[in-house]
């Protein structure tokens, strides 16, 4: 007899038998509820709760012909798409900006409002690349050319629109000016940083790089800042990122790095838009200001990603840790992806009704 207790999640047919616990040939939500128990558990086999309102809209995912149940086919879906994620998570690293600039050089992050030490990401991040076997990893590098929007001293290259609420007179460093041009721009000043090619761009050298991992560069334009790794602050150009997720298909993506309420929350949160299971590792990052930090967190929590130690990432990326959160997230982004491709199909309905 298979107990709901140990389950090991490796065969379709026998899960689905397993939890048919009355044999009628569907799954129950009270029998979906089993399952939820069984997936949703940490590395000790403690039960995480499961909100009933999150329990209720992800069996609705999987419950296609709304009829209340689930029968073997939509389980054939439930499992493929969604249980075997969870069950077996492709996990990438992606370490944020762990560059001299921010540790030591012209924007170390100790001279800002929170006064914390960026050097002290750099041995639990060691630490994790050392043992947790993720499936990719990325350094992300702000790279600068010297002409820089994001400068204080390229300043008076550029021209200060007049709504701007601090004038470029007045401006000093960390302050917010808006930019004129076609499309205004928002634009925190920095002090120079990051410039390619100098010492203040390279990692620091206590980083372990490993072999295989790619370097992704970002700010490379001019005009636009870029503090996620993803897109430049505009969304006017993405980086390699996506495409190099997407082909290796990526599931889940794990955050951290320097500096917490900047790069890595604005890399963070267009992981959690595009639809990635996410995983900020909270002692792996540092930042600027305390209370932008409690502000990344709950964008991060809002949108059902989860926040972690670095003890705790081990046994998520090995399946035995498995988050409701990322569940629901998971669940709620097959549900977008399915409405929207039912939308797609309608609008080729249309054009094929009207070229008819
Ligand atoms: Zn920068």
């Amino acid at each position: 007899m298979c107990s709901s207790e140990d389950f090991n999640f490796e065969d379709m047919d026998a899960c689905f038998t397993a939890f048919d616990k009355d044999c009628d040939g569907y799954l129950s939500i009270e029998e979906f509820e089993s399952i939820c128990q069984a997936l949703f558990r940490n590395d000790t086999g403690r039960v995480y709760g499961f909100d009933c309102n999150q329990l209720r809209a992800t069996f609705d995912v999987f419950d296609f012909d709304k009829d209340g149940k689930i029968s073997r086919d939509e389980f054939g879906y439930c499992w493929n798409c969604w249980i075997k994620t969870i069950v077996r998570p492709v996990s990438a690293l992606l370490i944020i900006d762990v560059q001299n600039d921010f540790i030591s050089g012209s924007l170390s992050i100790s001279q800002c409002s929170a006064q914390q030490n960026g050097l002290e990401v750099i041995e639990p991040i060691n630490h994790l690349l050392e043992t947790v076997s993720f499936d990719a990893i990325f350094y992300s590098l702000d790279w600068h050319p010297s002409d820089h929007v994001s400068f204080i001293d390229n300043l008076k290259n550029r021209k200060v629109h007049p709504s701007s609420p601090v004038s470029a007179e007045e401006a000093q460093t960390y302050d917010t000016v808006i930019f004129d041009g076609p499309h205004l721009m928002h634009q925190r000043l920095w002090p120079r940083h990051c410039v390619q090619g100098s010492w203040g761009a390279e990692l620091h050298k206590d980083l372990k790089v490993i072999e295989n991992s790619v370097k992704v560069y970002k700010g490379t334009n001019p005009d636009v800042d870029s503090y996620s790794v993803f897109w430049d602050n505009k969304k006017l150009t993405q980086t390699t990122l996506v495409s190099q997720l997407k082909s290796k298909n990526a599931t889940d993506v794990y955050v951290c790095g320097l500096a917490y309420d900047v790069c890595v929350g604005a890399t963070a949160a267009d992981a959690l838009s595009i639809g990635y299971r996410t995983i900020l590792i909270d002692d792996c990052c540092r930042g600027v200001d305390l209370a932008d930090i409690e502000k990344t967190k709950n964008t991060v929590l809002n949108q059902f990603g989860v926040i972690v130690n670095a003890d705790q990432v081990k046994g998520m990326v090995e399946g035995r840790d498995r988050r409701p959160e990322l569940g629901y997230k998971l669940a709620m982004e097959l549900k977008r992806k399915r409405e929207e491709e039912e939308s797609n199909s309608c609008s080729v309905e249309e054009e094929n009704c009207t070229d008819d």
